[in-house]
């Protein structure tokens, strides 16, 4: 077993089975993706550290626990369409990649959304579809999904996004200041946009959306 592969087993029991994950295809899916790739070689031996780390741009790959929890509030069991904003390293988008069926992923800056490409298509990721843009209007012409995350936070929900949801579909989403949110999980129960059940997942710290229903462009 490599240094990496010993190093990845022991970050999924100690961070991410010991918070309570229960969810075995996604303990199962951290145990395989090599996260150490997603970041610049000078980090790669903090990759499976209890932490964020700078992905360039002013960006981040997220805590490994954080991409857990997020992931499994979206409950798939393999056949859903997911919808990811903020492709960043692409990390996440891996990790979705071997859950569901079919992923969509956008992402805003250019030299991010290309690196992560090349990474996804390095680990044969060829169900995860990429694309640069503002991916607070959603990706209305692949529309509806079962699970839509959002890993930048917003200061509200974006309206798009949520009418892009199938019913009884699960939205994950920070929400709240600039410097601090609260990661929500809201499932839409029908027709009506409004009839949403809204769940708090506890606290969080995310870089920023920015575009049209996020902070701005
Ligand atoms: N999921 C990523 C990963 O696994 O590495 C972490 C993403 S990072 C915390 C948030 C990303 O959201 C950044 O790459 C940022 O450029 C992107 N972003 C911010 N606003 C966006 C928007 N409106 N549309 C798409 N991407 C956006």
């Amino acid at each position: 077993m490599d240094i990496y592969t010993k190093q990845r087993m022991k970050m999924v029991d100690s961070q991410i089975r010991s918070r309570g994950i229960r969810d075995e295809r996604l303990l199962k899916a951290m145990e395989l993706i090599p996260r150490h790739i997603f970041v610049d070689e000078g980090l790669a031996d903090q990759a499976y550290n209890d932490n964020p780390l700078p992905i360039g741009e002013g960006q981040t790959i997220s805590q490994p626990y954080m991409v857990a929890l997020m992931t499994e509030a979206l409950e798939l069991k393999g056949g859903e369409k997911v919808l990811e904003i903020g492709t960043g390293s692409g990390y996440q988008s891996a990790i979705l990649s071997k859950l569901a069926d079919r992923v969509f992923s956008i992402e805003k800056i250019a030299s991010l959304a290309g690196r992560a490409r090349s990474i996804l298509d390095l680990l044969g990721c060829f169900n995860v579809l990429t694309r640069v843009g503002d991916g607070s209007y959603g990706w209305r012409g692949e529309a509806p999904f079962d699970g839509i995350i959002v890993t930048a936070g917003a200061p509200d929900i974006p309206m798009p996004i949520l009418e892009q949801l199938t019913i009884g579909g699960s939205l994950v989403i920070p929400v709240g200041s600039l410097s601090s949110q609260t990661l929500l999980r809201l499932t839409r129960l029908s027709e009506d946009i409004e009839d949403v059940k809204r769940e708090d997942l506890g606290g969080c710290r995310f870089v920023s959306l920015i575009g049209e229903y996020g902070w701005g462009s």
